[in-house]
């Protein structure tokens, strides 16, 4: 009984991210999934600063309690809208549904939601969105591709960040590559610092390039 409830609740979660996805129209949305702690938000402040010249940017926080992620998003001056899950582990497409109400999509480019900090739940979640992108700390440990690949296998983008940290860690950027690519031979793996910046500039021109494409699409492309 349990599977068939399930089964049903993501189809269900499916239907709606259609028509999130409908909704969005041209808008690039980049669904962030990580653990806590990995980076997200840290690497959503530089992105912002990088690109908000060029491109319209909207953000969507999900957390299960506070608003501290959307406090740091909002000094950036872009449109923040904050979700709480009240204790549920990932955000689900009715709850992207009800946040796109509070911000006007005809007036973005790109929209990123930041998901509920957690390497399972999200992974199972369509949004509506183009694109999952994965942060992998370096300090969470080169295990976890291995070890919750269904995060890895839906990610487009997967951001090695926390490269700062490499000097004093057994991480094995290489190794963690091959490990990925094996999961997934379509992702794009960046090495990065939200600390200092290092090797940003490759994943901004993958944003550029994915937000130039999808804003020059049909509404209903
Ligand atoms: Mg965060």
């Amino acid at each position: 009984m349990k599977v068939v409830m399930a089964q049903k609740l993501l189809r269900a979660n499916q239907q709606v991210a259609r028509e999130n996805r409908t909704r969005l129209g041209r808008v690039l949305t980049v669904n962030l999934v990580s653990s806590p702690g990995a980076g997200k938000t840290a690497i959503l402040e530089r992105t912002i600063a990088a690109l908000k010249g060029a491109f319209r940017i909207g953000v969507i926080e999900g957390d299960i309690y506070t608003t501290r992620d959307a406090e740091r998003i909002a000094v950036h001056g872009v449109d923040v809208v904050q979700i709480n899950t009240t204790g549920l582990c990932h955000l689900d497409a009715s709850m992207l549904a009800r946040a796109l109400e509070e911000i006007d999509t005809e007036a973005l480019d790109i929209l990123f939601i930041e998901n509920v900090g957690n390497l399972v739940c999200p992974a199972e979640f369509d949004l509506g969105e183009d694109y999952k992108v994965a942060v992998l700390s370096v300090a969470e440990g080169a295990d976890k591709p291995a070890k919750y690949p269904l995060v890895f296998q839906e990610a487009r983008v997967v951001l090695i960040n926390k490269a700062d940290l490499l000097p004093y860690s057994d991480f094995d950027v290489e190794a963690v590559r091959q490990e990925i690519l094996a999961i997934n031979p379509e992702t794009e793996v960046f090495v990065v610092s939200a600390k200092t910046g290092e090797g940003l500039e490759a994943w901004y021109a993958w944003l550029k390039s994915a937000a130039q494409k999808k804003n020059a699409s049909s509404a209903t492309g």
